[in-house]
């Protein structure tokens, strides 16, 4: 475990520019494009209110692994965000729920999921955190009581051409893209004899009543499964409550559709996460201002890789190389690298991401191992 430690220009910096820097945040670029609406408060008045308990808002790096394949020293993608006790969780790879267990995290303080989108790598867990802490309490009389909020994509609309040319075997063809409401669906039934069997055994909750979906609606920008996929765009208001505000860009994630980054607002701060995306400037107006940037990255240096499989690749993901760069044109003072893959090198080489994800960039760099603690501000 690893705790950042709050630097003195961020201990030093006055109430009255912490709050400016809420202000210029997504909340700003919203007003400016005249996209907020009701239930999406103005950012003068919409910042939660912090309270006098002396509570706090931190990030847990649950998961730190890119994509599928299962490697013993990292588990998959999963961010917590803990405010003022309440958890919302960003992305639900591999092993997430055993992870929220060893962070400390309790399941009955779950308040919302959040997909980026749809990848194996980033659901992976998100129903086993149901059909697992659902149920029956664990040894510390926990388990998830009241419906959790779960915010992710709604049907992609298309399948993309198979990569490299070619036909690719296709799963059921009369439904192909399902979205995050579809994917809970067929899972509660497919589990269902499971489920059936605990509702009359254990007197368990229904776990469709605990699985509040809300897939994420998108602005109309022109964005397209087939075509551009994520056109450039000012956020868009996904979810707001006593303790965040959140809001969105879509991100150009190759073949993928749709794929997200969200902007949490707290009164303790702002973190945006960038999911799974190649370079694009909607990040960057995403992140403008944020205190922390946690961000995706591969390592393709040094690396065989066939140059068209490296050129598809990197319209996926950013290079460590060029991480930097963005946080400095976002004006994000620290940056979390997390969803880490390096093609070369394996465990990966953190002092050498450190220097290759620091060029370029004037603030805090911290690449991130599973069950990183990162106090908000
Ligand atoms: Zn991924
Ligand atoms: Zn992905």
């Amino acid at each position: 475990m690893c705790e950042l430690e709050t630097s003195d220009v961020e201990r030093g910096r006055p109430p009255a520019v912490q709050r400016r820097r809420l202000l210029q945040g997504a909340g700003g670029a919203l007003a400016a494009a005249g996209l907020l609406g009701t239930g999406f408060a103005a950012p003068a008045s919409a910042a939660p209110s912090r309270p006098a308990n002396g509570a706090a808002a931190e990030l847990i790096l649950l998961g730190t692994q890119a994509g599928p394949p299962v490697e013993p020293d990292r588990m998959g993608i999963s961010t917590a965000l803990v405010v003022d006790g309440a958890t919302y969780l960003i992305d639900c790879g591999r092993g997430a729920t055993t992870q929220y267990l060893r962070a400390g995290l309790r399941f009955d303080d779950l308040k919302a999921v959040f997909l980026t989108h749809l990848h194996a790598d980033h659901v992976a867990d998100y129903y086993n955190i149901f059909l697992m802490a659902g149920g029956l309490p664990n040894s510390r009389d926990d388990v998830i009581t009241t419906p959790v909020q779960v915010y992710g994509p709604g049907p992609a609309g298309a399948l993309p051409a198979k990569f490299g040319g070619g036909q690719a075997p296709t799963v059921n063809p009369g439904n192909p893209t399902p979205g995050t409401y579809e994917l809970t669906q067929s899972c509660h039934d497919a589990y269902a004899y499971s489920t059936n069997v605990f509702l009359r055994d254990s007197g368990i909750a229904d776990i469709r009543t605990l699985v509040d979906v809300r897939e994420i609606r998108l602005p109309d920008v022109g964005a397209d499964p087939l075509g551009q996929r994520a056109p450039a765009m000012n956020p868009f208001p996904v979810m707001e409550d006593d303790r965040v505000r959140v809001s969105a860009v879509l991100v150009p994630h190759g073949p993928v559709f749709p794929s997200f980054a969200f902007r949490f607002e707290t009164a303790y701060g702002s973190v945006t996460f960038s999911g799974d995306t190649t370079y694009t400037s909607n990040l960057e107006t995403l992140a403008r201002g944020s205190d922390l940037l946690v961000h995706e990255a591969v390592n393709v240096q040094g690396a065989t890789l066939s140059p068209a499989f490296r050129s598809h690749l990197l319209q996926s993901h950013v290079e460590v190389q060029n991480v930097g760069a963005i946080a400095q044109r976002s004006d994000v003072p620290r940056l979390i690298l997390s969803h880490i893959g390096d093609q070369a090198v394996r465990p990966i080489n953190t002092a050498r991401w450190r220097r290759w994800a620091q060029q370029g960039y004037d603030g805090r760099v911290h690449i991130g191992n599973d069950l990183d603690r990162i106090p908000l501000t």
